[in-house]
């Protein structure tokens, strides 16, 4: 690729952002898309961010992604925010405009994309979220507007569940949520359940950690979907295996938000072929040559 006066830049802002593997994702669909784009990324110290926002419009940047522990922080620097950005109360994409950045929310999308690739239904669905956090936040979304016949919500500071629970039937009109502590899921009856993990345990080095080790509750998941994608085989997902269940870990869901946003700046479609290729390359880049 040509890079000259007419390239697009682009880049991650957050804090740390040395680990990130979004510049492979971008610089490849860049490469595969024949679009002169090249994206880098920003660390933003603490307190500067409110600096950096305005500085990269000044600068003519095209498009940020964002990181932690910015997704929330940004929302008042933006000239306009997506609705289901705001719903969510996080932005990771920030979408060049004449007046400012617009911010939207691709990691919802990102992860539906993803479990759409695996054959995963949410829709008429019991599904159980572990963890309440940013990440959660967002499932516990993409589980509302989907459809799921029910969500229970398992975290181990019971009222961050329930903040979020009544956050979404206020904003969504979608009730069939209940907040429980991690040791709720003993009182379900069913076995059929759904189970997206988000909560930050089983990331390396904490590989042979999960969040709940009864394999009376692994006999309860037909599917579990971890969004942590270090290492590639987690804890979680090898007891979910272990029980007889399918499982699978976050990094097409970091694929899928990255070609979400590349698609809001260039206003081009990724094929399923392009993204096949970006995700191994992704593999490789995070295990290793198979
Ligand atoms: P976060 O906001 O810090 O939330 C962490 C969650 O994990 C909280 O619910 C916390 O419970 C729970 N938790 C942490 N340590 C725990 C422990 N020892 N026992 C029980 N629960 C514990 O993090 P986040 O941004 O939501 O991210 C969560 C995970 O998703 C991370 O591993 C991140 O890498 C992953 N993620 C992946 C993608 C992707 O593209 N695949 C995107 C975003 C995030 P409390 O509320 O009780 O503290």
């Amino acid at each position: 690729m040509q890079i000259d006066g007419h390239t697009k830049l682009c880049g991650l802002i957050g804090n740390p952002v040395a680990h990130t593997l979004s510049p492979l994702i971008h610089n490849t669909l860049a490469e595969l898309t024949g679009i002169s784009l090249v994206y880098g990324s920003f660390l933003v110290d603490q307190g500067k961010l409110a600096e950096a926002v305005p500085g990269a419009f000044a600068l003519h940047i095209h498009g940020m992604n964002v990181t932690v522990p910015y997704k929330s922080d940004v929302i008042p620097l933006l000239s306009e925010i997506d609705e289901l950005a705001e719903k969510i109360g996080a932005v990771n994409t920030l979408v060049r405009t004449e007046d400012g950045f617009k911010g939207y929310n691709t990691d919802m999308p990102g992860l539906y994309r993803a479990m759409c690739s695996d054959g995963m239904e949410i829709a008429n669905r019991e599904v159980l979220i572990l963890g309440a956090g940013g990440a959660a936040r967002a499932v516990a979304f993409l589980c509302a507007s989907k459809g799921a016949s029910h969500v229970y919500f398992l975290n181990r500071t019971v009222s961050k569940a329930q903040a979020i629970v009544q956050e979404i039937a206020e904003k969504t009109g979608y009730t069939q949520m209940t907040a429980m502590e991690l040791s709720g899921y003993q009182t379900l009856p069913g076995k059929n359940y759904l189970v997206i993990q988000s909560t930050s345990v089983g990331l390396a080095p904490h590989a042979h950690e999960a969040v709940i080790e009864d394999p009376a509750f692994y006999e309860k998941i037909s599917k579990g979907y971890d969004l942590v994608y270090r290492p590639a085989d987690t804890r979680f997902m090898q007891l979910v295996r272990e029980h007889g269940g399918e499982a699978y870990n976050g990094l097409k869901m970091l694929l899928y938000q990255g070609i979400i946003s590349f698609e809001l700046w260039n206003q081009v479609e990724i094929t399923e072929e392009q993204a096949a290729i970006v995700y191994e390359k992704l593999k490789e880049a995070c295990y290793g040559k198979e």
